[in-house]
């Protein structure tokens, strides 16, 4: 019996979160999987109420579970941010996933590119390191100043002497890559690819550019390489952003530091067909992980029954692989692909369908493939 957290969130994540259970409910009826969920009501309508984000308890109900289950968090009436940091932040903090997964696999019909080869690419994201540590400061003049940003404990100051004159306002950001942050991560990234049995790590960096971090990663992800035994590609980012459009069935698994995988993976979303078709999760390995699509809780349409579901399903796909459930992943992710042959889907796919009955559609699907 796996133990879900499931968290709907706001606007159209209640939507999709629902036809997602519809179809665990139906993987659940034919095979050995078995679930119970708890819902946890962290979002928008209790911000507005009393003020409250997330509880500690519910951090640690979270954790105490086999995956936390998100649908999306935002709301007009909240300040964009608070609901980002005050939920989403602070369960990955507290749950210490510093990988951000993004497969991105051809989906039926579904690639803006002209002419397609089939592609099945897992985007591997380090999302602890890198130029997204907060270590960045504004400054309106020359001296020595301490960064002001403070990370476990450790202050860093930065000293500045500048001889020539005159010195401009200016700000800079510190990339930071640690040789056991880039261990994590390579680990991950092998570990994937001999799962998969993929015969190459694809590392996405600018070594020639900012030769101090992704030097070291570079020599962190060759001795991961011998220990594997598996191949190491370099792609510098900017060739890799034209590769994925010429070629994308070139690639595997692909390892990305946090920057420029925040960058990539949006085109990967792209070439698979978008926000409706795009799950991702945060994990660590022996960690509970979050799943959730990477579309957001989209105002506009929501209360309408227009939203997309496939994104959430698939990211519930993910989550049942993540706990031992690999097969039924994969029928979750047929169906889906099924579905869209037939043209079950919601109106942004050219389909008639509205949320609920195209999470049923997958789920009759699910139920049809035993
Ligand atoms: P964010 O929370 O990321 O700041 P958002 O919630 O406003 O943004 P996005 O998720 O970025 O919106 O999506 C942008 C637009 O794409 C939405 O306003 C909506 O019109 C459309 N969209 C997003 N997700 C879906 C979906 N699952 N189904 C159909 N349309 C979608």
């Amino acid at each position: 019996m796996r133990r879900i957290a499931v968290l709907p969130g706001d606007g159209i994540g209640k939507e999709v979160v629902e036809a997602s259970m519809g179809v665990l409910d139906a993987v659940a009826e034919n095979s050995s999987f078995a679930f119970s969920a708890e819902y946890f009501d962290a979002g928008a309508e209790r911000y507005l109420s009393d003020g409250s984000t997330i509880h500690d308890d519910e951090l640690r109900a979270l954790s105490a579970s086999d995956a936390v289950f998100l649908g999306a968090l935002g709301d007009p009436r909240v300040k964009p941010g608070v609901l980002e940091k005050g939920v989403l932040i602070r369960i990955r903090t507290h749950l210490g996933t510093y990988i951000n997964l993004r497969p991105v696999r051809m989906r039926p019909g579904l690639c803006p590119l002209r002419d397609p080869r089939h592609f099945d690419l897992d985007f591997i994201r380090e999302n602890s390191e890198d130029f997204y540590m907060g270590l960045g400061l504004e400054a309106d003049g020359p001296g020595a100043f301490g960064l002001g940003s403070v990370r476990d404990n450790a202050r860093i100051d930065i000293s500045m002497d500048f001889s020539v004159e005159p010195v401009q306002p200016f700000g800079f950001e510190v990339g930071i890559i640690t040789r056991s942050g880039a261990e994590r991560f390579a680990d991950y990234a092998f570990s994937v690819a001999r799962d998969k049995g993929r015969d190459k790590v694809t590392l996405v960096d600018k070594a020639n550019v900012c030769t101090g971090i992704y030097g070291l990663q570079r020599k962190v992800f060759e001795a991961k390489s011998e220990e594997y035994g598996i191949d190491l590609e370099y792609m510098y980012v900017d060739a890799m952003a034209m590769a994925l459009v010429r070629a994308p069935q070139r690639f595997g698994v692909v390892a990305l530091p946090n920057l420029f995988g925040d960058v990539l993976t949006d085109l990967g979303a792209e070439l698979q067909g978008g926000l409706g078709v795009s799950p991702s999760a945060n994990v660590r390995p022996g960690g509970t992980g979050m799943f959730e699509p990477v579309h957001g809780s989209a105002p506009d349409i929501a209360g309408k029954g227009l939203a997309n579901p496939f994104a959430a399903i698939l990211a519930a796909a993910m989550m049942l692989s993540d706990i031992g459930f690999r097969e039924e992943a994969d029928r979750v992710s047929d169906a889906v692909d099924a579905c869209i042959s037939k043209g079950r889907t919601t109106p942004d796919l050219g389909g008639k369908l509205s949320t609920s009955e195209a999470g049923k559609a997958v789920a009759d699907e699910v139920r049809a493939s035993k």
